[in-house]
């Protein structure tokens, strides 16, 4: 291992709770904890222990907070250097003195990911894994997170490592048969065993890509749009929505317009409701922008919630909002159940609505809402789609490098076909076999690591 200057960070989320985490991680954490803890001498107490005491600045040795300290001596611990965690309970400010006691003994603050990047580094986890815990820190909902936690738990790197292990061993064959020009058909031989392999690993490819389709949109939510005319009940659903404690609303930095991502958990299934702020501001936006315009909102949708007011007969903009929707995914609700019907099922059929995207609704009584958890719920995760199943959540980086894979894959596909070379052949298998290495981080440049670490929170 190499020599480990030693980091120190504040590990919590800023403005979670009252109490607040400063992790060091090195060769001098427990030195330099020491020189900054009153209590027990922590050069002498066993690893994976506590400590009640106080922390001191190390010149003036006035005490900061009163905390806990646990050791962890490498390699037992998240990156298997000498690691000291020390709560505070003292709030943001003390933590914030805590660690600049620590930079004062001689830690350097630490990069953003930096200490994944050690975890990485010294054989912890792999690539993925890491990536995974960027992925958690942001999951919108449980299962969200449930996945980040499967493939914080390797299911991707274990279905890459064995699919390069299948590889290797193709490659080793093909190698073997060489070596014994005896054989009249070698060529021929090893051009079979490459387009075998090729074939097999390019399915199995293909299909992590497509369930890695269920897991984005589980990380990224469901973009859901609520749409209707003036007054049939938009925002009323949007407040109930968003009034359930389960609504997180994300403030997303860095885009132009000062744009509020919200975002209600259904059970489970993180919705991301487009345009909010314009149903909450002026209440008709289909008049102000026009169905041609909300169109272009409707696109991008991947859910439409389209309310219709059941106590009135349909107008010209309901036909034209139940026409524009009738490819998408779309669950219709018939609104203000409460009132005397004047519009039913029946009259909606000429507009291709089927049964089952209907739902009856009043957001006066609060009726008709676990109908509409339960149809969202269904059509998310149909199949009996269970969070354990989206083994595979695949950020870009992730996305790009398996269709590379799978180009080089299908080059060696058609060049076995074709009776091209054995050797040239192998060139494109081991390029698609570096390609999966760089997902788990067996084939990675240092300039890429450095980008990748770079993205996660403070402390991680
Ligand atoms: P929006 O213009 O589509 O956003 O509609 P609102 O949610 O602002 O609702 C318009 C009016 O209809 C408000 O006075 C609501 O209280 C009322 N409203 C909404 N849903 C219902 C319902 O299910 N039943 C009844 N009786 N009134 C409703
Ligand atoms: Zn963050």
């Amino acid at each position: 291992m190499y020599q480990a200057d030693t980091i120190s960070a504040i590990s919590t989320a800023l403005g979670e709770g009252a109490i607040g985490i400063v992790r060091l991680s090195g060769d001098e954490a427990i030195e330099i904890a020491n020189q900054v803890f009153k209590g027990k001498d922590l050069n002498q107490v066993a690893s994976h222990t506590i400590h009640y005491g106080h922390i001191k600045n190390p010149r003036t040795a006035q005490v900061v907070d009163e905390v806990m300290v646990s050791v962890m001596r490498g390699p037992r611990s998240f990156t298997r250097e000498d690691i000291v965690e020390i709560n505070c309970h003292g709030g943001i400010v003390a933590v914030q003195r805590v660690l600049e006691m620590t930079l004062l003994a001689g830690a350097r603050l630490a990069e953003p990911g930096e200490f994944s990047k050690r975890a990485f580094l010294n054989g912890r986890i792999d690539l993925s894994q890491a990536e995974a815990t960027m992925d958690l820190i942001q999951a919108k909902t449980s299962k969200a997170m449930e996945a980040s936690v499967n493939q914080l738990q390797g299911s991707l790197s274990t279905k890459i490592r064995s699919l390069r292990h299948e590889m290797l061993q193709t490659l080793a064959q093909v190698e073997v048969t060489i070596d014994y020009p005896e054989y009249d058909d070698v060529e021929e031989l090893s051009s079979q065993q490459l387009n075998a392999t090729a074939k097999s690993v390019k399915q199995q490819i293909e299909k992590i890509l497509h369930q890695a389709q269920h897991g984005k949109l589980f990380r990224e939510g469901i973009n859901t749009a609520i749409i209707g005319r003036p007054n049939v009940g938009k925002s009323s659903l949007l407040n109930i929505l968003t009034g359930m404690e389960k609504a997180i609303v994300t403030e997303i930095a860095g885009t132009t317009r000062d744009t509020i991502e919200e975002y209600v958990n259904v059970r489970g299934v993180p919705l991301k409701l487009i345009d909010t702020a314009g149903i909450r501001q002026t209440d008709e936006v289909v008049e102000q922008i026009g169905v041609e315009k909300s169109r272009a909102v409707m696109e991008k949708a991947d859910l439409i919630i389209l309310v219709l007011n059941q106590s009135e007969a349909l107008q010209p903009v309901d036909i034209e909002l139940l026409k524009a929707t009738q490819a998408q995914n779309r669950i219709i609700l018939m609104n203000k159940q409460d009132l005397a019907p004047v519009l039913t099922s029946g009259m909606l059929a000429e507009y291709q609505v089927s049964e089952d995207e209907l739902l009856m609704t009043s957001m006066l009584n609060e009726s008709g809402l676990d109908a509409l958890e339960a149809q969202i719920e269904a059509r998310f995760f149909s199949g009996n789609l269970q969070a354990g199943d989206i083994n595979y959540l695949l950020n870009t980086r992730h996305t790009s490098l398996l269709q590379q894979a799978i180009d080089s894959l299908d080059e060696v596909i058609d060049a076995t076909e074709m009776s091209i070379p054995v050797d040239l052949i192998q060139i494109d298998f081991t390029k698609a076999w570096d390609l999966l290495g760089e997902i788990t981080g067996e084939s990675v440049q240092d300039e890429l690591l450095d980008k990748l670490f770079s993205q996660f929170c403070l402390g991680k």
